[in-house]
């Protein structure tokens, strides 16, 4: 085979497609998030761009207690860990971690990974492959670590259409009432930014004897009294058997997590090789993991003022007739259902007005519901918004994807 002509191929076959990821190379500025340094060229000198799809979504990323935090660490206890818990790397940093995101989601244990990927293709795949005869119900939207995580099972499984609590119900009452049984969704969705229906999910698993498996990436730190996601925020924490999370999402560092009961965390701990065989997050990462944590359990004002400036977002958006996906949450996706056009849109609102949002293509989204994903800040002002609307008018006018007012 000639290995360098099949790979030239497949390249090809994604540019053809319009759906060629391509870096944007930018340099964070500690202090003035979301404002960065973009790099058109490779030599070229950087531009002052603003940044509107960071998933930093709290700028926790560069908050005075986070950073101060790290440097305390790095300082005190060196750069990387040492190894995987169980032989080396198992600093007290991370337990203290995991007993603050226990207490976070109001479980009686935590377990940490490399990433919030891994923390789902580690733990879920782990716990399907543990039951026998495991059968997993998946929301249709589940993210691709989600889905990793059921396929390398090899468990039997059925795609609910996406928060249908019907159609659950449905596949549910097909299968045999004694074999175990999983419930896997999230709760904010990224890309579409609706909200899972948790406590009627909850109520199909008490009936049909299920666990339930909740990935809360895209809302811990920004929903609930103390940050603690969307399970927090209704009060349903302990009607889930287990809840996922990032620490690179609100959290502003990076890392993943599960809570749950001790006896879960604890087979999860000593049968999941995406946990037992790879090197712990470094101390310094817990520290600010930890920092960010701690701050946005006591204080509201981020998460308040993120929802202000996401309300004025929306609705200028929708004064301005950009075609919004309805969104309940702190995601604003704006529909564009075109691969090319979505690609030229963004490049020109980096290139020609200083503003950074990235296309959001298939496979992320399916094919025709092509889109620009939006995340206000608390950061953002009201100067930062009325340029992004009146930058959007123009280039949606410009690609005809906006009738002229
Ligand atoms: N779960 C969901 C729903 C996600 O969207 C993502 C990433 O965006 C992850 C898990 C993975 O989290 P991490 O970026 O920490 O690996």
């Amino acid at each position: 085979m000639d290995y360098e002509t099949f790979f030239s191929e497949q390249i090809n076959q994604l540019k053809a497609e319009g759906r060629y990821r391509i870096f944007t190379k930018i340099k964070r500025d500690p202090g003035n998030f979301p404002k960065a340094f973009y790099y058109a060229s490779p030599n070229s000198k950087p531009r002052d761009i603003t940044v509107w799809c960071s998933n930093d979504y709290l700028g926790m990323g560069q908050h005075p207690s986070v950073l101060t935090a790290m440097k305390n660490a790095l300082d005190h206890y060196g750069a990387g860990s040492g190894g995987t818990r169980n032989i080396a790397g198992n600093h007290y940093l991370l337990s203290e971690l995991e007993e603050e995101l226990a207490s976070l989601h109001q479980k009686e244990n935590g377990l940490l990974f490399s990433s919030g990927y891994v923390s789902n293709e580690a733990a879920l795949g782990t716990l399907i492959r543990l039951l026998p005869n495991c059968v997993v119900y998946s929301d249709a939207l589940n993210h691709a670590s989600i889905i990793a995580a059921i396929r390398s099972s090899g468990a039997e499984k059925h795609i609910f259409r996406h928060n249908d609590v019907d159609h659950l119900q449905q596949l549910l009452g097909r299968t045999d009432k004694n074999r175990p049984k999983i419930i896997v969704f999230e709760s904010v969705y990224s890309m579409d930014g609706d909200i899972a229906p948790i406590s009627a999910l909850c109520d199909l698993a008490d009936q049909y004897n299920a666990l339930t498996y909740l990935d809360e990436v895209h809302a811990v730190g920004m929903y609930g009294m103390h940050g603690g996601g969307i399970s927090e925020e209704e009060n349903l924490t302990s009607r889930l058997t287990i809840i996922e999370g990032t620490l690179g999402k609100a959290f502003g560092t990076m890392g993943g997590y599960i809570t749950g009961s001790k006896t879960l965390i604890d087979v999860i701990r000593s049968y999941a090789p995406g946990f037992i065989f790879t090197t712990s997050l470094p101390p310094v990462i817990a520290a600010g993991a930890l920092a960010a944590i701690r701050y946005l359990k006591h204080d509201h004002h981020l998460r308040i003022m993120q929802k202000n400036i996401v309300h004025q977002v929306k609705t200028k958006f929708i004064e301005a007739g950009l075609p919004l996906i309805p969104s309940t949450s702190h995601i604003v996706p704006l529909k564009i259902g075109d691969p090319i056009k979505c690609k030229k849109l963004a490049d020109a609102l980096l290139n020609d007005h200083g503003i950074y949002v990235q296309p959001i293509n298939y496979p992320t989204v399916p094919r025709g519901t092509e889109r620009l994903r939006i995340t206000p800040t608390p950061l953002h002002t009201d100067f930062m918004i009325n340029q992004l609307v009146d930058a959007l008018i123009f280039e949606y006018q410009k690609l005809s994807l906006l009738k002229a007012a």
